[in-house]
């Protein structure tokens, strides 16, 4: 479940990734993954954590991550194998979904690409590439897909009328993600691996002086806000370079700093809520002294599965899970008092899991 950066050149991509990454090393108390120099992995920032710490006097708080996937180099041209072309589309493949960087700020020292700083254009700049490579997929797949329906293979008819439904929606320059889908179409498409049916979310980069100013809907965001919503994404409004610098910051110099600029918390605790979101992931939590702890899960896992994130021995011997709300915990102010007022629900193997449950498991050893 990696988000992939992808952006035009010198729009603040690197300076991003470099937030996140420098962000992600200094809390060392999260799980790593196996890190390549172009993975970043931050934490998942989540309050609630610093609630039950208290309230458990816990030894150990664990936050959850998520991976980003620094995607640069992607040019005009790039469908046609420009640059390193073909090799970037392919990164872009493997990622669930994507955070795509607009530039919006102003420096006359940093030189755009195309000679002037417009968003809307950069946007339409990659996503046509991205638009140019899926009509590539679409064009090799009808070829077999024709020559099946041509033998009879009723599936492969369905998968062909629906392959010329996705091509003519590309090539009016519309990504696939725009595209209202059956639920069937949507498990052919999946199938597919298309590049524009991934959730895109917007970055866009601002310079520090808007943000100082308190001016951060400026027209051009305010371009890309309505761009975004005519696709039904959504956009983080950054200064990227501020964020770097925040990343290299102790808590009490970055409050400073955050307390400057006006802000409550850095953006890329936004960015990264947002991305969590777009992942279609949600958290629960486990309490107790020992540890507080936050879990990643794809939203609908059923309790068993959420139970094997923990460990493959609790999926297996499940029994039942004891799960109260965050809110209602907090609320009753102790498990204790939350387990008097039978605030505590017992769910069985059918259970969905909710975003903020507090769970303990029961299983059979
Ligand atoms: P990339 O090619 O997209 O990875 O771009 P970089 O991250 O290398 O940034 C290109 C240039 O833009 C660098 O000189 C950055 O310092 C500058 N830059 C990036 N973000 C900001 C920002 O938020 N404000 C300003 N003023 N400059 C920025």
């Amino acid at each position: 479940m990696k988000l992939g950066i992808v952006g035009l050149p010198n729009i603040g991509k690197s300076t991003l990734f470099n937030a996140i990454t420098k962000a992600g090393a200094e809390s060392a108390n999260y799980p790593f993954c196996t890190i390549e120099p172009n993975v970043g992995v931050v934490a998942v920032p989540d309050k609630r954590l610093d609630v039950l710490e208290k309230m458990y006097s816990a030894r150990k708080k664990t936050h959850t991550s998520i991976e980003f996937y620094d995607i640069a180099g992607l040019v005009k041209g790039a469908s046609k194998g420009e640059g390193l072309g073909n090799k970037f589309l392919s990164h872009i493949r493997e990622v669930s979904s994507i955070v795509h960087v607009v530039r919006c700020f102003e420096d006359e020292n940093i030189v755009h690409v195309d000679g002037s700083v417009d968003p809307i254009r950069d946007i339409e700049t990659i996503n046509l590439e991205l638009v140019f490579a899926d009509i590539e997929v679409l064009e090799r797949r009808l070829e077999k897909a024709n020559k099946l329906a041509r033998s009879g293979d009723k599936k492969a008819k369905t998968e062909l009328e629906l392959m010329e439904k996705l091509k003519a929606h590309l090539e009016n320059n519309k990504p696939i993600r725009t595209l209202e889908l059956t639920d069937e179409e949507k498990v052919i498409v999946d199938g597919l691996f298309l590049l524009t049916s991934k959730p895109v979310l917007y970055v866009a980069n601002i310079c520090e002086d808007d943000l100082l100013s308190g001016n951060v809907e400026t027209p051009l965001v305010q371009k890309v806000k309505a761009y975004a919503k005519e696709e039904n994404s959504e956009v983080v409004t950054i200064c990227a370079r501020l964020e770097e610098e925040l990343s290299t910051l102790d808590d009490e110099e970055k409050n400073e700093m955050l307390q400057e600029y006006g802000l409550e918390e850095p953006g890329l605790n936004k960015l990264i809520h947002a991305s969590y979101k777009l992942l279609g992931l949600i958290s629960f939590l486990t309490a107790g002294e020992q540890e507080v702890r936050a879990w990643t899960i794809v939203n609908g896992t059923k309790a068993p599965a959420a139970a094997g994130k923990i460990h493959s021995d609790i999926e297996r011997g499940f029994i039942r899970a004891e799960i109260v709300t965050y809110d209602k915990l907090i609320e009753c102010g102790s498990e204790a008092a939350a387990k008097e007022k039978g605030c505590y629900r017992l769910e069985g193997k059918d259970y969905v899991m909710q975003d903020g449950d507090v769970v303990l498991f029961r299983f059979n050893v």
